[in-house]
């Protein structure tokens, strides 16, 4: 799709540019601009339809040939404000051939392992997968004759031994849901491609910004649009981007399931990308002063956050990523019960509590990552709180948890 195949209707010229040459920053502003989708204006704007109307039976009979974006021919393939938010998101994972839309993360992964899988398959999961990944495995591919193996996030290259015949497909996560631990990627993808199995790169932590997931090995990247590309909060979105060799098939199954996303979705997601990489650098900086502030007080056990050396995979984080989100966990002191945990968070100001992550506010929640764990367990025996650093000021949000911790220590002592 995109710049990648322009025998499509139009002039396929790009207004500023874009495509991978340039540097990151560059194609989050150009990235899907052409001048047919955005007309005289900045933005492309907001394209509501159904039907695509045809001037003539000779151009109704050829929009149905070429199944790709760019191309007219009813809502449900898009329309150029869809087209333009699948060609940015391509053009932030180089080697990439194309990117497929859905109405969420969760519908995003769904999609991606149905094109891969068939019956009496087996799908290699990672064991701090986020949790409705392991139950659309336990579920659904269960019922499909689909079998799923779990692997310890530090596996690396010994993944090999974990590969059998029927191996079809390996979901990586990484770093990992509620855990953090960072995996090996190109060690597991240079593995897998030597056995021919297709390897699929839940990189909704890093965006594809601090790591690109295609370049690194992965045949599959996909994103949870809802946290960092939209970036606040008000839009719910899934992406999946594949090198050639899965395009088709991907594509085809997405359409076969009927995904589409609607045009205002999708220029929120545009808007919301264009900040991608100046939100992110806030996110980062603010997140490691608060996690490297945590580490100090006397109510942490440990904080679980790739850039800090406690965490596992810290190394492989250094080698591989360009940075680091503002999404990480702690893990307080043991003596510090429901009730203390409920004490600290019930009396916070600036960090809201609910789920999804991302946006421009702080999020706290309590986790607990233990009963999902069946390759490798869950040692701690403290309460975790997962932390999604905001872009407030960093010494107000400290200031909030100074408390919180403060109601946490005095709570534990009662118990
Ligand atoms: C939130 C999330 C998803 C799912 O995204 P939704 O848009 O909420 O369905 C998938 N993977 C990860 C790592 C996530 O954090």
């Amino acid at each position: 799709m995109g710049r990648r195949s322009r025998n499509t209707q139009g002039d396929r010229s790009r207004v500023t540019g874009g495509g991978s040459d340039r540097k990151p920053p560059t194609r989050l502003v150009t990235g899907g601009r052409r001048k047919e989708w955005t007309g005289a204006v900045i933005n492309p704007p907001v394209w509501r339809a159904s039907t695509h109307t045809y001037g003539s039976v000779a151009d109704l009979r050829a929009g149905k040939s070429g199944n790709e974006d760019g191309r007219f021919f009813y809502g449900r393939r898009g329309a150029p404000t869809q087209w333009a938010l699948a060609e940015a998101l391509t053009d932030l994972e180089p080697g990439a051939h194309g990117t497929m839309l859905f109405p969420s993360g969760v519908a995003a992964i769904s999609c991606a392992l149905l094109a891969v899988l068939r019956p009496g398959d087996v799908l290699l999961v990672t064991d701090n997968a986020y949790d409705p990944s392991r139950s659309f495995a336990e579920t659904l591919l269960k019922r499909w004759g689909v079998e799923t193996h779990y692997f310890d996030p530090m596996v690396g290259e010994g993944i090999a031994e974990l590969i059998c015949d029927k191996t079809r497909a390996i979901l990586m996560e990484s770093p990992g849901s509620l855990t953090f631990e960072v995996q090996d990627v190109p060690a597991i993808c240079a593995a897998a491609r030597e056995r021919g199995v297709t390897t699929l790169l839940d990189n909704t932590w890093a965006a594809s910004w601090f790591f690109q997931g295609i370049e690194k090995g992965a045949d599959v990247t996909i994103l949870a649009g809802t946290k960092y590309i939209g970036g606040h909060s008000d839009l719910m979105l899934g992406s999946v981007t594949t090198r050639k060799a899965q395009w088709m098939p991907m594509r085809r199954t997405a359409q076969q399931l009927g995904q589409v996303i609607s045009p205002d979705d999708a220029f929120l997601a545009l808007r919301g990308l264009r900040t991608l990489g100046v939100r992110l650098r806030q996110h980062e900086e603010s997140g490691l002063r608060i996690a490297n502030w945590l580490v100090e007080q006397p109510q942490v056990a440990r904080v679980l956050h790739p850039a800090l050396p406690g965490c596992p995979g810290h190394e492989i984080w250094k080698r591989d990523f360009s940075g680091s989100a503002g999404l990480f966990s702690v893990v307080l002191d043991d003596r510090g019960g429901d009730d203390a945990v409920a004490a600290m968070l019930d009396g916070l100001e600036l960090f809201a509590m609910g789920y999804s992550w991302g946006g421009y506010e702080s999020l706290a929640i309590p986790v607990d990552p233990g009963p999902d764990r069946t390759a490798t367990g869950w040692q701690a025996r403290g309460p975790v709180i997962r932390l999604s650093i905001g872009l407030e000021d960093a010494d107000d949000l400290i200031a909030d948890l100074a408390k919180g911790l403060e109601r946490f220590e005095k709570a534990a002592c009662k118990t």
